[in-house]
């Protein structure tokens, strides 16, 4: 990574649409590109099919899903991160097609977080006794362990055929995906900033905000909010794809012999 310029909190921080104002005035903000799902797959890119915010119900209705070489799910696959939910997510992910999926946590999915209070879990009627029983019997010592058809990233990353892929959960972004009700960014400043500023990857893959669902560019970076559910929790949206050009030196071979564990 090169320029590491240090980003400063933005004095609106608190106030990410009139952030946004100041913010769109000194860049593009175009829609799209979009790729069609039934554009055939060719030997010399990924294809990587986008999702996020499935909160459960792909798996009891399953979306017609597109074909592809990777998956991305950018967060929120449960409801509130409960052991039923993850087996289930788990199972459907080992149903797939996919040489790879790439898995983060969201919000809802608070069970994955170490770090939760046994205070923060019971509110949402989880008890952490009850996951370290449910470890145990399945002989495991983390919940991100039972992702176990996963590449799961939390602030790390995976190189897929020579392609880096870095993964954090919990965030979203102002500007580009994120309006929720009543027109009002709801993102986080400094996070658009790091991208736009500092990391200034090709496609930045996230969701949480699901009435943000779709993708913008801002000429550089390709923004994509998967959110596959809609405001009111139905699975409405389809999943979007991109084709990424491997780089000189891999192929995708390399797909098949990838070590699940980091
Ligand atoms: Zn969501």
């Amino acid at each position: 990574m090169s320029g590491k310029e240090k980003i400063e909190i933005d004095e609106d921080t608190e106030m990410p649409s009139r952030a946004w104002e100041g913010i769109r005035v000194h860049q593009q903000y175009i829609k799209g590109p979009h790729l069609d799902p039934s554009t055939p797959i060719t030997e010399d890119k990924i294809r990587f099919v986008c999702i996020s915010d499935t909160h459960g119900k792909i798996e009891r209705s399953p979306l017609c899903m597109p074909p592809g070489d990777v998956l991305l799910h950018a967060g929120d696959f449960t409801m509130r991160g409960q052991m039923k939910e993850i087996e289930k997510f788990d199972s459907y992910l080992g149903y797939l097609p996919y040489k790879v999926k790439v898995v983060i946590a969201g919000n809802h999915d608070l069970t994955l977080d170490d770090d939760l209070s046994q205070l923060n879990m019971e509110s949402f009627g989880i008890s952490k006794s009850d996951i370290k029983t449910h470890l145990k019997s399945k002989g495991i010592k983390s919940v991100k362990q039972m992702l176990s058809h996963a590449v799961y990233l939390q602030d790390s990353s995976v190189s897929i055929c020579g392609i880096k892929i870095y993964g954090s959960p919990w965030f979203c972004l102002s500007g580009h995906g994120d309006i929720s009700g009543g027109d009002n960014n709801s993102g986080c400043v400094e996070l658009l900033n790091t991208v736009q500023k500092r990391v200034k990857p090709k496609y930045h893959v996230f969701g949480h905000i699901h009435e943000g669902y779709g993708v913008t560019s801002d000429g550089y970076t390709v923004f994509i909010n998967a959110s596959i559910c809609n405001k009111k929790y139905q699975a409405t949206n389809p999943p979007i794809v991109f084709d990424y050009a491997i780089p000189e030196g891999h192929n995708k071979e390399e797909l098949l012999y990838m070590d699940k564990d980091f």
